[in-house]
């Protein structure tokens, strides 16, 4: 383009671009008209009406002067009147948003002194009326000074407010989408985890409706099995309860049918205590209440008791260690353990040996019941300690015994704070262990070298006692114990007594109960005391240590039990169990 048709372009105050036809002309392409020498064959006016057709704004920059030219249609895309605008470069500055000023800079920048030819730019400017519009500012240099500076720019300016909206909503859509899709990725994912979760519950709930298939026919074999139990040693009950009437009985057949009827009551008996407890268990009933017990001695009673049960030719082992040192366990469930173990290995095993015993691991005592009997295979080994679960039951339907033994142990251990567990290979007879935590009775109390002669550990000074107790000789007993240790002691000789003096005197810290005597017994005695002073603790005094007078002594209120003849140890252990824990 040479400088005269420039000249024609500034002294035309330029209107901006337009349509010519059919086809938009822009600036640029007005410049290669201007190249093909179109301009050039347009007159004045012809040219004004282009630049009328124009929807476009249209500026003209003289760098050097710093003159800035436009034309009508460049204001009024803002809303100004012709002349409302400064002709001058500053009017940008003006109206520009202060976020594109940076950009807008930058871009005419590289326009004047860097030698590009053109360039494009969308920036926002404030319209009269004081809204945003957006517009694309496009400029090209038509004249440089010999330096090659830019000294004249000549521009369009076209209104893309609607197209940025039209921009900006599509991308919002597109963020929307996007999002959108991201939560529905969420979402399936979600779905796909609430689907495992389902498939879980329904394999849990598959597995539970199996189990409870199972536990019905187990049930059943029980409720069938449990009949076949009860009337054996019934009928052996009533049959030779019978014939004890004959007249004429030899001595000896007396003695035999006394003897079947004993055995068959204790049959009965363990029957229905294993069904008691289960029952127990069931209701969350049990409780584990540790005394001192002498391990080697406990051990030895159980072997002598299945001694005589065993088949003849079997072997009934013992096996101590070298420890015999009292410790604190529940004798009493530890013993039922055992029962219910040794009674299996007795009842399996009809040739070559049974071992039990216990051993010391770390600070577990690991108690062991091992057979030579007919061994139980590995698929059986959890099943077992179900309730009702009896191997032979599944394999041929027929058994002995209620299938609650182990269920029944398992339970009791794991109250203890401990496992069980058994090894077996199915055929050469089977090994079942148990362990609870080794709780070594406090080592001051006892002169391990003349044993039950009390040190005075304790201080009791302050502390009172109360003695129930109507036999004279007992309550020496335990005044003797009591002495060593300093403690305040009372003694009545009834229940009504015991009564009374708790109500009376707030002092006592403690009562030995004992559970026969006269007036009102220790149960009566100790149910009223629980309920003047619910907080104090109550031992019981019991002349056995079977499990229904601890039932029946604890169902009373009292808190734990010691078994006559007292041992020193074991009672001096319990009762400052009470005394700690008051303290606490
Ligand atoms: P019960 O002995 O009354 O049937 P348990 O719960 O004590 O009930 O035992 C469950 C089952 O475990 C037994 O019926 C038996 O099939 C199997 N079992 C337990 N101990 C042994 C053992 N020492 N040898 C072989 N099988 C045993």
């Amino acid at each position: 383009m040479d400088l005269d048709k420039i000249q024609v372009f500034r002294k035309r105050k330029f209107r901006g671009s337009g349509n010519i036809g059919n086809a938009t002309v822009s600036l640029w392409e007005k410049s290669r008209l201007c190249e093909k020498q179109v301009w050039g064959t347009l007159n004045a006016n012809q040219l004004e009406s282009v630049f009328e057709f124009l929807t476009d704004g249209f500026w003209e920059w003289d760098v050097i002067r710093n003159l800035f030219n436009f034309n009508r249609r460049f204001g009024e895309i803002l809303g100004y009147d012709p002349g409302e605008l400064p002709e001058n470069p500053i009017v940008w500055e003006k109206i520009l948003h202060s976020d594109d000023a940076v950009e807008v800079g930058g871009v005419f920048n590289t326009l004047v002194d860097s030698g590009a030819e053109d360039i494009m730019v969308e920036v926002r400017l404030r319209s009269k009326n004081g809204n945003w519009k957006w517009l694309q500012l496009r400029g090209k240099v038509v004249e440089r000074n010999h330096k090659g500076q830019a000294i004249r720019i000549i521009g369009t300016q076209t209104d893309v407010t609607y197209q940025k909206i039209i921009e900006d909503t599509l991308k919002e859509n597109e963020r929307r989408l996007m999002q959108q899709n991201e939560e529905l990725i969420t979402f399936n994912e979600e779905l796909a985890e609430a689907n495992t979760q389902m498939m879980e519950i329904n394999r849990q709930l598959l597995a539970a409706k199996e189990k409870a298939i199972e536990s019905d026919k187990l049930k059943s074999a029980f409720l069938a099995n449990m009949s076949h139990e009860i009337r054996t040693p019934m009928n052996g009950i009533i049959g030779f309860a019978n014939m004890l009437n004959e007249p004429d009985l030899p001595r000896e057949s007396i003695h035999q049918f006394v003897e079947i009827i004993n055995s068959s009551s204790y049959q009965l008996l363990a029957i229905i205590d294993d069904i008691i407890d289960f029952s127990k268990m069931e209701a969350g009933q049990v409780v584990i209440l540790p005394t001192v017990v002498n391990l080697s001695k406990l051990l030895n009673e159980v072997h002598s008791v299945f001694n005589l049960l065993k088949y003849e030719g079997v072997f009934l082992n013992l096996k101590l260690p070298e420890f015999n040192d009292d410790i604190w366990i529940d004798g009493v469930r530890l013993r039922q353990i055992l029962n219910n173990l040794l009674s299996n290995a007795v009842k399996f095993t009809v040739t070559g040996e049974i071992n039990f015993g216990y051993t010391i691991v770390e600070d577990q005592l690991r108690f062991f019941v091992s057979d030579t009997g007919i061994g139980i295979r590995s698929e059986y080994h959890d099943k077992i300690f179900d309730r009702f679960f009896q191997v032979n039951t599944v394999e041929n339907g027929k058994n002995s015994g209620t299938g609650l033994g182990l269920s029944i142990s398992k339970a009791i251990v794991e109250l203890m704070g401990g496992r069980i567990w058994l090894t077996s290979d199915g055929v050469n007879g089977s090994a079942f262990y148990f362990s609870v935590p080794l709780a070594l009775v406090n080592e001051d109390v006892v002169d391990k070298t003349s044993a039950n002669i009390l040190k005075p550990f304790y201080d009791w000074s302050k502390k009172t006692i109360l003695v129930a107790e109507d036999e004279e000789l007992n309550y020496l007993l335990l005044e003797e114990i009591l002495g060593e240790l300093k403690c305040k002691i009372i003694w009545v000789n009834n229940g009504a007594e015991a009564v009374k003096a708790c109500s009376e005197n707030t002092e006592i810290d403690l009562v030995l109960m004992d559970l026969k005597m006269p007036i009102l017994n220790g149960y009566e005695a100790t149910m009223r005391i629980k309920k003047i002073r619910p907080l104090l603790p109550i031992v019981a005094q019991t002349a056995y240590a079977l499990i229904e007078d601890r039932a029946k002594a604890l169902e009373a209120g009292c808190n734990n039990y010691i078994s006559k003849p007292i041992n020193k140890t074991s009672m001096v252990e319990m009762v400052n169990f009470f005394f700690k824990k008051a303290s606490e």
